[in-house]
């Protein structure tokens, strides 16, 4: 288990955070936060930086000016494979799943560090969120549906439960029922205490999952605060 934090220490914070590739510059001075047990919908239209966001989280992009901070620890700058240990899971857009391998093994291969009893306990979890995909363990991962390769992908991260999941664009490509299904787990995911960004160019689904929203737009942040109050930005960025 993990130890609460301490009074008023946000789960995650990005301070003042400019980022890009190379010369081109996609995020200028974006603070945000996370609470503890919270979920925060990251909205913006297309090429606002969200995904770059999602990149600064997990540390696949590093920040040129500006702090990330993550359970009140420093992780500007981290490699990917200090942050993941430290409780963030990135489930990027996508699918991202190994075509050549079947479904057990590309669930075993994120739980390797598990041990025998951790795995067997993490690989029932994800057959428990994601029912349709435990018929099909011997299935090569590549001959899963579009939607179906989407769950294993996300399965994949929620089955050793994350402190904070950064999820990308989930409803990209995605059938109506299969979104409505993806959603209903995240809402179980939620409701079970991980924390959450959610990243979405639709916003309906992100919307009814959080409590705050930030909505970003070339670059910077044009609005935070709860979702409630969204207003006008709603129909102004969000279509
Ligand atoms: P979308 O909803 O279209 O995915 P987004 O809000 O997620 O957009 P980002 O993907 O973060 O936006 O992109 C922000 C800006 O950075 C865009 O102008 C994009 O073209 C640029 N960009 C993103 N990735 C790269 C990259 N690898 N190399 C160069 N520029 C990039």
């Amino acid at each position: 288990m993990t130890a609460p934090l301490p009074g008023g220490t946000p789960l995650l914070e990005l301070r003042g955070v400019s980022a890009g590739y190379g010369p081109y510059r996609a995020l200028f001075d974006v603070s945000l936060e996370v609470a503890e047990a919270s979920t925060v919908a990251l909205l913006g239209p297309n090429g606002a930086g969200k995904t770059t966001v999602a990149r600064l989280c997990s540390g696949l992009v590093r920040p040129t000016s500006g702090r990330v901070v993550f359970a009140g620890a420093e992780i500007t700058g981290l490699p990917p494979w200090r942050i993941a240990r430290a409780g963030v899971s990135h489930a990027p857009e996508g699918r991202s799943v190994f075509a050549s391998l079947t479904v057990e093994e590309n669930l075993a291969l994120e739980l390797a560090s598990l041990g025998r009893r951790g795995m067997a306990s993490a690989l029932a979890r994800a057959y428990d969120l994601f029912p349709q995909l435990s018929g099909r363990r011997r299935q090569l991962a590549g001959t899963l549906s579009g939607g179906e390769q989407r769950m294993l992908m996300l399965a994949r991260v929620l089955a050793h439960p994350p402190r904070l999941l950064v999820v990308d664009e989930l409803s990209l490509g995605l059938a109506p029922v299969v979104l409505e299904q993806v959603y209903a787990t995240l809402h179980t995911v939620r409701d079970a205490g991980t924390s959450m960004l959610v990243i979405e160019q639709h916003a309906s689904h992100a919307l009814a999952l959080a409590d705050r929203v930030v909505v970003l737009d070339k670059g910077t942040v044009m609005y935070a605060g709860p979702t409630a109050e969204l207003g006008d930005l709603r129909t102004r960025f969000l279509g």
